[in-house]
């Protein structure tokens, strides 16, 4: 097990905060709302999520939790401890279902919209910007699963596992979306290429 130093963690704290920044600029991470994770490792696996209540347009570097696979905060020595988010434990299921390396969770209008239009999941197709989700722009058909919310992390990883079939996304009714990538880069092109995709699905009906 490589367990990150604690210069390490602050480095990707400061890239959760700059992320953080960026979608509170966009209006998706509103107050304290949302929140972003990285894998430290994977055997076992940990993540790196941001703080619970903490503005997230405000984030510092420290900022920063450290979980398991189950969500819950790992002490590791020399570090101070910081509570995570209760939505950690998605996290941490996305990326060891999916293998993902890093996890966006914002709560943006157009998934809320999207989700209460189309709660069987949103097809979309056509459209130049899935390239941004690594499909073809032209014949080809995506479809986003919906889940129903739930304050219940093993509850939601259920329905995760009911619906995921290789989309890198999934809408939450009610609530907002999760998206991931290999990378923090991915991960937030995939995040706004989807934000896009959903508005233009909503315009057209
Ligand atoms: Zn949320």
């Amino acid at each position: 097990m490589t367990v990150p130093d604690r210069e390490e963690l602050l480095a990707v704290g400061a890239r959760l905060a700059a992320e953080a920044a960026r979608f509170s600029a966009l209006g998706w991470m509103r107050a304290t709302s949302g929140n972003l994770s990285e894998v430290l490792s994977t055997e076992p696996l940990l993540l790196a999520v941001t703080a619970s209540g903490r503005d997230k347009g405000e984030l510092r570097p420290n900022d920063v939790a450290v979980v398991d696979a189950r969500g819950d905060a790992v002490d590791l020595p020399g570090i101070a401890p910081v509570r995570p988010s209760a939505e950690a434990g998605l996290h941490a299921h996305v990326a060891a279902v999916t293998g993902a390396r890093s996890v966006v969770h914002v709560h943006t209008l157009n998934a809320v919209e999207a989700a209460r239009h189309w709660p069987d999941g949103v097809l979309l197709h056509d459209l130049e910007m899935l390239k941004a989700l690594d499909r073809d722009a032209h014949e080809d058909v995506v479809r986003v699963p919906v889940i129903a919310n739930s304050q219940d992390m093993g509850e939601l990883a259920e329905r995760f596992d009911n619906v995921y079939d290789g989309a890198p996304a999934v809408l939450v009714a009610g609530h907002g979306c999760y998206v991931w990538g290999q990378d923090h880069l991915q991960a937030r092109w995939r995040t706004e290429g989807l934000d896009w995709l959903l508005g233009a699905a909503l315009r057209a009906g």
